[in-house]
This record gives structure tokens, C-alpha cells and sequence, in this order.
């Protein structure tokens, strides 16, 4: 009876183990640091036409791995941040009180979270796929059609100034479209105004790094081409956690 219950008990850590671990994504379950450069799923020359090789190399291998290289320098000095998920420090800024830790954190953590997602959210366009009938109902309900969705999220990504991010993001289980500049996402919590905190299943890069080399000051071509490379399975599978 003994074992029994031991089984049990363990059957049932297990699936929430399972289930914890479904929901918080991979790079959440370990600490801050060191922080390492995922492998993009894909080629660097995946994505051409539409996202072009070198600028995926200079991307992927020179500002990503930038940002991790300054983020695990700054958490050198802060052994007990480092410790925590990157996740938990992110949504949680302002605790930390030491401004220049602080801003560290906020655009190197951010741009090293916001790069790993992004890579994510990409496919080759053979294998882009589409949203899932839950998530395409939700687009529908939330913007009237996909068509609708693109373009709002397109000017948002447009009209963002400078560099940022913009964003599909779930709150209150709902969907809702914004954008952040610099290297901030939604769910850094006393960052971004309480009106755009959620959890992102999109996010587009609108830096120039993003798309200089191949559209120059075209970013508008630069968001057409994205929504030819959008891993639809992705996104699909985060509105499936969050929803
Ligand atoms: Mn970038």
C-alpha cells in the first residue's frame, strides 16, 4: 500500500512536472546564466527569399550572441539573479535597484529573450504552415479576419520608431497586437504600461539589423516578406498554453 501510494504520489508530480514544463518555455526552466546561443532551427539560408543568409548570420551570430556575451556579464555581478529563471528576472525589473544593473538586464536579458523567441517563431516558408483553427478564430474574433490581423499588426510594426518589437501578444486571454521599443517585451511587468503586459506567442524585430542589408529603408517590404516565413505551428502551440 505503502509503494502504492508512493507510485501515486509520484504519477501526479510527474504530470505536473509535465505540465509545468509545457507551459513555461524551454529557456525558462534553467537559470539566467550562463546564458547560452540557441541553434537556429534552420539554416542560415532557410529563410531566403525573404530573410536573406548574411543577414541571418550577422543576426543570429554577432548581435544575439552580443547580447548574451553583455547579459552574462552583467549577471557575473549579481550571483543571486543569476540563479533565477531568465523569465523571473525579466518580469520582475523593478526589483532590482541598481540602475545600471538594472538597464543591463533589461536590454541584454531582453534581447536575448526576445532573439530566442524570435528564431522560434520562424520557418522556411515551405514549412510555415497556418494558424490553428482555435487561434485563426481568435485572430477573427479579436480583428475581424487575418487579413485585418496583418495589417494592424503591419502598422504597428511600421509605425514603431526607431528599433523595437511588435508584438501578438494574450491577455486576459485575449489577443491583442502592440509593440515596444528597444529590446523590452510584454511581459516585463512595470515596464511596459499595465495596458500592454501579456505573454507574446508573435514578435516581429523592426531594428534595422533585422533587414538593412537586404530591404535597406524598406521596412514595409521587410513585414510582407515576414508573414512568408511565420512558423504558424509556433505560435499555434503558444496560444494553445495561454488560452
Ligand atoms: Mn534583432
Amino acid at each position: 500500500m505503502n509503494s502504492d501510494l508512493n507510485r501515486r504520489h509520484f504519477v501526479k508530480l510527474g504530470t505536473l512536472a509535465v505540465a509545468a514544463a509545457a507551459i513555461a518555455p524551454a529557456r525558462a526552466a534553467s537559470a539566467a546564466s550562463p546564458a547560452e546561443l540557441p541553434k537556429l532551427p534552420y539554416g542560415f539560408d532557410a529563410l531566403e527569399p525573404h530573410i536573406d543568409k548574411m543577414t541571418m548570420e550577422i543576426h543570429h551570430g554577432k548581435h544575439h550572441a552580443a547580447y548574451i556575451a553583455k547579459l552574462n556579464e552583467a549577471l557575473a555581478k549579481a550571483p543571486e539573479l543569476a540563479a533565477k529563471p531568465l523569465d523571473e528576472v525579466l518580469g520582475n525589473l523593478p526589483a532590482v535597484s541598481d540602475e545600471a544593473l538594472r538597464t543591463a538586464l533589461r536590454n541584454q536579458g531582453g534581447g536575448h529573450w526576445n532573439h530566442s523567441m524570435f528564431w522560434e517563431s520562424l520557418a522556411p516558408a515551405d514549412k510555415s504552415g497556418k494558424p490553428s483553427d482555435k487561434l485563426s478564430a481568435a485572430i477573427s474574433s479579436a480583428f475581424g479576419g487575418m487579413d485585418e490581423f496583418k495589417k494592424a499588426f503591419g502598422e504597428a510594426a511600421t509605425k514603431r520608431f526607431g528599433s523595437g518589437w511588435a508584438w501578438l501578444i494574450v491577455k486576459d486571454g485575449k489577443l491583442k497586437i502592440t509593440s515596444t521599443a528597444n529590446q523590452d517585451h510584454p511581459a516585463m511587468k512595470g515596464i511596459v504600461p499595465d495596458s500592454d503586459f501579456g505573454t507574446p506567442i508573435l514578435g516581429l524585430d523592426v531594428w534595422e539589423h533585422a533587414y538593412y542589408l537586404h530591404y535597406q529603408n524598406r521596412r514595409p517590404d521587410y513585414i510582407g516578406a515576414f508573414w512568408k516565413v511565420v512558423n504558424w505551428d509556433k505560435v499555434s502551440e503558444r496560444f494553445a498554453k495561454v488560452s
